[in-house]
């Protein structure tokens, strides 16, 4: 229990929930998302330009002045290898208290020899005599870097009984130290060596524990046979294709054709749809809550957004005007609510669209047959179990826009038939896509211009909300200014980042859809799955922070119309990988060569939620250790798959994830 550990009371508690830390197990698996290095150094070869480590005694009172607001500068000196020199720290003043004369500390920064002056860039309160490797955690302002370490190192200090999850014989097989040892030394390794090897041990328990529950489910699911088989007339949905103003692509016809052979079989369908950003995964989903209809079910369509619910709703009304449909968010009145309740347990709705809200317990489906999840990878497990809870022989549809290469989709959707839509609709001009230096940003915001006077919006990316001391990097604050300006104020500009509220991220983009605002400037959180078919540019700042599977994706927001569409990366960098963003528009194409390039490449980004949310693990970097997982966790179910008892540590795991069962 937390509350015994010692420093915890009720504030700190409140402050570790922030970070989802509820008990021993999550403090002490709240790994540093990385470490810092400090290796001792010698005052005499200090030069300007490299930072550099010294250790020495403080040898007169710091001094703070103030200038500015929220600015101020501090200084004293230190005696370091018998050299005494001053040291100066911004915005710094809280520390002063604290370095006391004659204390022993570490100070890191750069040196000039003229002035006898080190700029430090950080001041330890200890002092570092050896190599010295420092754990780093993602916190929040509440609770304090020195805290949450103390409380790690007092709970290690107790011994605590951790759980061991691997298997005996693989611990053997990989020679894995204790995990008592591991723990250890993930917070606070010795050494490189000992770092590297605590780390493969959690990353491998991580992924082990993530491929044994997918093909745990899989060998459920596999089993599961149809009470009844769905019979409808084709006929009917043929009518609704042709009435359609295009023509289905071919892959969009195959897959309606997956669908329905699904539906036409005994299995019950597991289904998930592959598709880049604009290959028309929307239509070939209503398609299937419509044969879902026509067999006389209930059918659901789960999205991550409202905006994209509203989206979605207002489309299919348009498509199917003579069935029951109903669209669930948590913003629609309480009337409307206990009516949408009412309804489906009267099989009067046919067809429910909706966000997280679809989740709650109190909707009751009459005859639920279908499941759709839209964007797929926003949701978890969990939350993909809730539905499909929600009746006993749902089927289940996901749908994706992440284009990944065949492999690994057969490693991370393992329990489930994958279909894949490779080609788009034909009438789409490819973006073009064009590398820029900041230097040659004129032109474009030229071309932007021109772009807004023809009535077009625009899209501009930046890496990161405020600039946060950087000044390599472009952040939207930042931009904003600079756009603003460099238009004189007369477009209507709007910012959208992950630190707004939902509310006020809903509006940002409702705005940006009914073209009220021109400009959107955004990090990469700019919602999935949105249609502005009316943007036709997107200008990404510093793209060589974003990985090419990111940088497809933000393309696709633009390119949905008969336009001409742009696409300007702005780097300084001449990287290699950015020009395969140049010679294609194919996410499969795309995601092929990242993958031969760098593993899995960003395929799942850090935006990204949901099953492929790891704490330790990355699969781009650790895909040789997710496939040995694979491997081990099906060797492993092979031979124990009726003794599952035998491991009670994972039965428990197995058993939150089956519920469906
Ligand atoms: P995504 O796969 O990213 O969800 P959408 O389903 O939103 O893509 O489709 C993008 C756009 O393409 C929509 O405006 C849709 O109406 C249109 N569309 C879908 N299929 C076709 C097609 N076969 N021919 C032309 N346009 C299509
Ligand atoms: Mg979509």
């Amino acid at each position: 229990m937390l509350n015994n550990v010692k420093g915890v009371g009720s504030k700190t508690l409140t402050e570790l929930k922030k970070l989802n830390i509820y008990n021993i197990e999550d403090l002490l698996t709240y790994y540093p998302y990385r470490y810092n290095y400090y290796k001792p150094q010698n005052i005499n070869i200090a030069n300007e330009n490299t930072a550099i480590t010294i250790t020495g005694t403080i040898e007169s009172i710091p001094k703070v002045f103030y200038f500015r607001k929220n600015f101020n500068r501090l200084t004293f000196k230190l005696l370091t290898n018998n050299q005494l020199i001053n040291i100066t720290i911004f915005n710094r003043a809280f520390i002063k208290p604290y370095l006391l004369l004659k204390k022993e500390i570490t100070v890191i920064g750069k040196y000039t020899i003229k002035n006898n002056t080190l700029t430090a860039s950080d001041i330890k309160l200890i002092p570092i005599t050896k190599d010295y490797i420092e754990p780093v955690y993602h916190l929040i302002q509440t609770i304090k870097k020195q805290k949450l370490i103390n409380l790690i190192k007092e709970v290690l200090s107790t011994n605590p009984y951790l759980i061991e999850y691997i298997p005996e014989y693989l611990l053997k097989k990989y020679k894995f130290l204790s995990k008592a040892e591991l723990i250890k030394s993930i917070h606070f390794p010795n050494n490189i060596t000992e770092l590297k090897k605590s780390k493969v041990y959690f990353i491998y328990e991580e992924l082990f524990i993530f491929m044994l529950k997918i093909n745990y489910l899989k060998n459920l699911k596999n089993k599961k046979e149809k009470y009844k088989i769905k019979k409808f007339d084709y006929n009917k949905a043929q009518k609704i294709i042709d009435s359609l103003p295009y023509k289905l692509t071919s892959d969009q016809v195959n897959v309606i054709e997956e669908i329905k052979d699904d539906f036409n079989s005994s299995k019950i369908m597991n289904r998930i749809l592959i598709g880049d950003v604009g290959s028309g995964k929307t239509i070939v989903s209503f398609m299937a809550l419509y044969m879902n209809y026509l067999a006389g079910y209930q059918g659901i369509l789960m999205v991550p957004t409202e905006v994209l619910s509203r989206q979605h709703y207002s489309n299919i009304t348009k498509l199917f005007p003579m069935i029951n449909i109903k669209l669930i968010t948590s913003s629609i009145s309480k009337s409307e609510r206990i009516n949408i309740i009412e309804e489906l347990k009267d099989n009067k709705i046919d067809i429910l669209i909706g966000t997280h809200s679809l989740l709650n317990t109190e909707l009751i489906f009459n005859n639920l047959g279908l499941i759709i999840t839209d964007e797929q990878h926003r949701f978890g497990v969990k939350q993909r179990q809730l539905l499909q809870e929600k009746g006993n022989e749902v089927e289940v549809l996901y749908m994706s826009a992440t284009p990944i290469p065949r492999t690994l989709a057969l490693t991370i959707y393992g329990d489930m038939d994958i279909s894949q839509i490779v080609k788009k609709p034909q009438n789409r001009n490819p973006v073009e896509t064009v590398i820029k230096s900041f230097k040659e940003i004129k032109p474009v915001l030229s071309l932007m211009l021109s772009e807004l006077k023809k009535g077009h919006q625009v899209f501009v990316i930046a890496p990161l909300i405020d600039d946060e001391n950087e000044n390599s990097m472009e952040s939207v604050n930042k931009l904003y200014d600079k756009i603003n300006m460099a238009f004189k104020k007369k477009i209507p500009i709007d910012i959208l980042h992950g630190k707004l509220k939902q509310v006020d991220k809903d509006k940002v983009m409702e705005n940006f859809k009914i073209n009220k605002t021109k400009i959107l400037i955004s990090t990469t959180v700019i919602e999935v799955g949105i249609d502005i078919e009316n943007a036709t540019m997107m200008v990404i700042f510093n793209a060589e922070r974003f990985g090419l599977a990111t940088l497809h994706q933000l393309r696709g927001r633009v390119g949905r119309n008969e336009l001409d569409n742009y696409c300007y990366l702005i780097s300084n960098y001449n990287l290699e990988r950015l020009k395969i963003l140049e010679e294609s528009n194919d996410g499969f194409y795309i995601s092929e060569k990242d993958f031969e390039l760098r593993g899995t490449g960003d395929i799942f980004g850090t935006e990204q939620s949901g099953d492929v949310n790891f704490k330790i693990a990355d699969l781009n970097r650790d895909y040789k250790i997710l496939i040995q997982c694979k491997k081990d966790s099906e060797d492993f179910l092979k031979m124990h798959y009726h003794e599952i008892n035998k491991y009670p540590n994972l039965e428990k795991i197995l058993k939150d994830i089956s519920i469906i069962n």
